[in-house]
């Protein structure tokens, strides 16, 4: 195994990469040279509490992370955004922050208050340049369970657990450590099981997730938490329907009230994203892909606008997707000629999380999601070749090799982007594919 003499080649090795969802290989920003490096607690999915129960039982690893990225990087302050209802998670963190130097940024319950620009925005004062990232205006943002598994990586650790959420409608709503590949059925059954025989699974989000009925599908270095949801819950009728029905009901429906823009958190802060305009390009073709537009270049997928914002459940976060996706395609790139500038509503029209949880109709499901040292080992992980941004790792097992849990089984080059991945669990390995690697404990 290579021996790496510095935090950034430790993180590549060991497989760290972004745990809140876009899984950015963190060696990257660990090699960068900034001026803030921003703590990520801010967790505004609804229903999902497992930053909470992080910080709560694991502070000290946690600011030990964001130090150690502070000296690798050179910051010279590190915030810790946190929300201020968090008192228990505060409490857990603020000595150990204090004694680093380290300030607590509190923020407000609102839905999203982690998104990156906004968070950006509200420990520095700094706006993003728009389509750029934080590095572009001096800053590092990381999520907190990154930072736990960077304190860890510096000791030699690679990331084999992923701390999760299940909640919603299961038995016990709990967080715990798994196995990375561990299967959804698994986790379900962790938490007491399905309440209804018939449900589907919100992945990492009811805003930003994806939408599964696939018990086979594993957990990865990226998975937030698991929500169960009724499947005749709205939320699942309104997510699973085919790209041409969204298409076609906006078509008729959208009267361009331009709510959805105007609730939009990425236009509040300036950004030219305008998903009414989105929409209305569905009423020129019957796709409206041949007249996608530029407003939907910056638009952050957050969900809003299609799950709160608009009076009529149409779809404009979908359009966005769509118009991203084709632009790309096109090899078309938006670039903002206007000045990025604060919207002077923006104060006031933040979303509450209460108000979205009861537009979303999961009031019901709100519940904590206390940690629990449960010390689980399945009977099979499947490793996902690709569960970072950048290569996929290429495998260096084969079928009937043993390993134990910690050794590496696939690489990435050391000029790619992208991270090693380590067997989570000790055992034989059954298959190897181009997508995946399996172990059989
Ligand atoms: S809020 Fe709905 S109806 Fe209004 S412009 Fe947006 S998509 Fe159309
Ligand atoms: S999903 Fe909708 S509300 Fe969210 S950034 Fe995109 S356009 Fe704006």
């Amino acid at each position: 195994m290579l021996a790496p003499n510095n935090l950034s080649g430790k993180l590549k090795e060991l497989g760290v990469v972004g745990a809140g969802g876009a899984g950015f290989p963190t060696y990257v920003k660990a090699n960068s040279k900034v001026e803030y490096m921003l703590a990520n607690g801010a967790e505004c999915e609804p229903l999902l509490h497992k930053d909470f129960e992080l910080m709560k039982r694991f502070p000290e690893e946690t600011v030990s992370g964001m130090r150690l990225m502070m000296a690798s990087t050179g910051a010279r302050q590190g915030k810790f955004g946190i929300k201020e209802k968090n008192t228990e998670a505060i409490r857990a963190i603020e000595p150990h922050a204090k004694a680093g130097g380290i300030e607590m940024v509190l923020l407000g319950d609102f839905y999203p208050s982690g998104d990156e620009y906004e968070l950006v925005y509200t420990a520095t004062g700094r706006l993003i340049p728009a389509g750029g990232i934080p590095l572009q205006i001096g800053c590092v943002v990381n999520n907190v369970e990154t930072l736990y598994n960077v304190h860890f990586a510096e000791q030699g650790i690679p990331v084999t657990q992923k701390f999760l959420s299940i909640a919603g409608a299961v038995h016990h709503p709990k967080s715990f450590w798994v196995p990375v590949g561990t299967p959804f059925r698994d986790v379900v059954r962790l938490a007491g099981g399905a309440v209804d025989s018939d449900f589907g699974i919100f992945v990492s989000g009811i805003m930003m997730g994806t939408l599964c009925f696939d018990l086979d599908e594993v957990v990865t270095k990226t998975t937030g938490g698991l929500i169960v949801l009724p499947k005749n819950h709205y939320l699942i009728t309104r997510k699973n329907q085919p790209q041409e029905n969204m298409n076609r009901i906006g078509k008729s429906a959208c009267d361009q009230c331009s709510y959805c823009t105007e609730f939009c958190p990425r236009y509040l802060l300036g950004y030219e994203v305008q998903p009414h305009k989105v929409m209305r390009s569905l009423g020129f073709t019957s796709t409206g892909a041949e007249h996608w537009n530029q407003w939907s270049e910056l638009c952050c997928a957050c969900g809003l606008c299609t799950l709160y914002a608009c009076p009529e459940d149409l779809y404009p976060k979908e359009a966005c997707d769509q118009g991203k996706r084709d632009m790309r395609s096109a090899g078309i790139k938006f670039v903002q000629q206007k000045p990025v500038r604060v919207h002077p509503m923006k104060e006031y029209r933040r979303v509450p999380l209460s108000m979205l949880r009861k537009r979303l109709k999961v009031e019901e499901y709100e519940a904590e999601t206390p940690f629990e040292n449960i010390g689980f080992t399945p009977e099979q992980v499947r490793l996902k070749l690709s569960q970072h941004a950048g290569s996929p790792a290429a495998p260096v097992v084969r079928q009937g090799d043993r390993v134990s849990r910690n050794d590496p089984v696939a690489r990435v080059g050391k000029d790619e982007l992208g991270v090693n991945i380590h067997a989570s669990i000790s055992g034989e390995i059954t298959s190897v594919t181009d997508k995946y690697i399996e172990i059989r404990g």
